[in-house]
């Protein structure tokens, strides 16, 4: 509100819960009402720290979502004439221009990220610090090149089943933090379910 009224175009990101799965077309809503929001991204909760304390949704919740967020966003496209993008839809519309970004989000795979806490202990994911299997050295050591190495083989060995996924080449794969913080691994299909109706978009 404060950014709109000072003119300054923003984007929203959305953390998805069992809780707020069924209302979130609500938050197409709340952004054209605002009318200053051009981007909204969806980030499905993770199974840490506070994240413990909550649930995610299902597969199916969230694929029922992500249908009635595309129809709402449709919608108001009309009655507003202007569409705000849906992140996970852009993300799908550049893998298919450029295939080699597959997991480019993943900088911890990618041996390509430095998270440091308050005593200067350094980790691979930000999602992850302070869990000891990521820990990948020290501000005052360094970082240890053998822990990366371990950290990336241990993600990349975990994310194997997204290679072998027929919409990779358009989901870019899964998230590793996410997966791993999933107390029962079917959990994880709502981040599946949530990528596919996004790449459903590109075929409209
Ligand atoms: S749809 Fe799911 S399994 Fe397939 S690449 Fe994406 S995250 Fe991985």
């Amino acid at each position: 509100e404060v950014l709109r009224r000072n003119n300054i175009a923003c984007g929203l990101t959305c953390v998805v819960t069992s809780t707020n799965v069924g209302v979130l077309e609500g938050i197409v809503d709340f952004a054209y009402f605002l009318g200053n929001v051009r981007k909204i991204g969806f980030d499905i909760l993770r199974g840490q720290g506070r994240g413990r304390l909550l649930t995610p949704p299902t597969a199916e919740e969230m694929r029922a979502a992500m249908q009635r967020v595309y129809a709402q966003r449709d919608k108001l496209t009309q009655l507003a004439g202007y569409r705000i993008a849906i992140a996970q839809e852009e993300r799908a519309r550049t893998l298919c221009q450029q295939c080699d970004l597959t997991f480019g989000h993943c900088y911890a795979m990618n041996g390509e990220a430095a998270f440091v806490d308050a005593k200067g202990d350094i980790y691979a994911c930000s999602s992850l610090v302070g869990d000891n299997d990521f820990y990948i050295g020290n501000v005052f050591s360094g970082i240890e090149a053998s822990l990366v190495e371990k950290t990336q083989s241990f993600i990349e060995q975990s994310m194997e089943f997204c290679r072998q996924c027929d919409d990779f080449k358009r989901c870019g794969g899964g998230c590793f933090a996410r997966w791993y913080g999933c107390e029962y691994k079917a959990d994880y299909g709502a981040e599946c379910a949530m990528k596919r109706e996004s790449i459903k978009q590109l075929d409209k």
